[in-house]
């Protein structure tokens, strides 16, 4: 009997995410059989070049059959269609998983998808970079991370020893697990990711338009704070097109909060309220100075510092 926490692990999607879980479970013998699938035959062809996977699988349903645990990490919008792409190869039993970056909609149309039986079980771990595709995956890449889990109400006795099982296959790829409700999830996510890649995004395309900026002093000044949201705003558009789509809600809901506590800040420069500034720059510098001490500092987006 195999001592890896899952026995055949198919893997539906090979980009940075998906690579990194191949390497990761074949690094950290986390699974006896690595099975991957991807749409794309040029990733499919690189991912035999880099012998990353036991099995390269073209048919979404044959990759995931006779697997223990399915693991789709394709970008947000393309998780229930690839869920029901590999559908009539799941059996009862079977864990299927995600790794998409909302959890809400994309939890529904995951359970959506499924066959009765089968145990799903949405996840999130909160690691990643800038880049794209299998040649940018690491093994070490959700180590001392955070992945969330949301499992989902279920009347089936087997599901809370399917989450066990999960927890225990991400607990071998060195993260840590946090149960939570996937609603809360989106949340928590549109305060800490979603936003900051919204503001990102806004700010260097506000740069990009300014009349009397020249690109070339954008480019020479950058390192005045411009330069570490380029690193963000390069992250890949159509996973971050999905994410707003679909995490509407949440987003728009903080979008309001931060907009409000924008006027209020301008407030405060145009009324020169310095002591109300410097109290806030105080706050932010601890809870900076906090995530530094939690060993959390280039948790996602972590631009690849930390790639071995
Ligand atoms: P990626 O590097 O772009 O890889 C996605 C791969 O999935 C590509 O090879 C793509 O092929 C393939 N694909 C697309 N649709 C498919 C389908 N229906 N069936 C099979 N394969 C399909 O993306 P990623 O950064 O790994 O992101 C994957 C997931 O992880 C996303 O849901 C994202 O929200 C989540 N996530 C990302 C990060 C991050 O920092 N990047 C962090 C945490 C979670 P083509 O290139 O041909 O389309």
């Amino acid at each position: 009997m195999s001592a890896a926490p899952v026995q055949r692990l198919a893997i539906i999607g090979c980009g940075l995410i998906g690579s990194s879980l191949a390497r990761a479970a074949r690094a950290k013998g986390a699974a006896d059989v690595i099975v991957i699938s991807d749409a794309s035959e040029s990733v499919r062809d690189r991912v035999v070049e880099l012998g990353m996977a036991d099995e390269v699988i073209a048919d979404p349903a044959d990759a995931v059959r006779g697997a223990d645990l399915v693991i789709l990490a394709v970008p947000p919008a393309a998780i229930g269609p690839a869920a029901l792409a590999l559908a009539a190869g799941l059996a009862p039993g079977t864990i299927l998983s995600d790794v998409g970056s909302v959890k809400g909609a994309v939890a529904e149309a995951m359970a959506a998808a499924a066959p009765a039986g089968v145990h799903v079980i949405p996840g999130h771990p909160i690691a990643g970079t800038e880049q794209s595709g299998p040649d940018a995956g690491f093994a070490t890449l959700f180590e001392n991370r955070w992945t969330i889990l949301c499992p989902r109400p279920s009347d089936d006795p087997a599901y809370p020893a399917a989450v066990e099982k999960l927890s225990a296959f991400w607990q071998a790829l060195g993260a840590q697990v946090e149960l939570m409700d996937e609603r809360h999830h989106d949340l928590v996510l549109a305060v800490t990711s979603h936003l900051p890649h919204l503001i990102a995004y806004n700010i260097v395309g506000t740069a990009d338009d300014l009349e009397g900026v020249t690109q070339g002093e954008v480019m020479k000044y950058s390192a005045g704070g411009f330069r570490d949201f380029t690193r963000i705003a390069a992250s890949d558009p159509v996973m971050w097109r999905d994410v707003f789509l679909l995490n509407k809600d949440a987003v728009l809901e903080i979008l309001g909060r931060f907009t409000e506590d924008l006027h209020a800040l301008s407030r405060a420069i145009r009324w020169g309220e310095g002591e109300k500034l410097e109290a806030l720059f105080t706050r932010t510098r601890a809870i900076r100075r906090g995530i530094v001490a939690a060993g959390q500092e280039s948790a996602e987006p972590n631009f690849g510092r930390d790639k071995k």
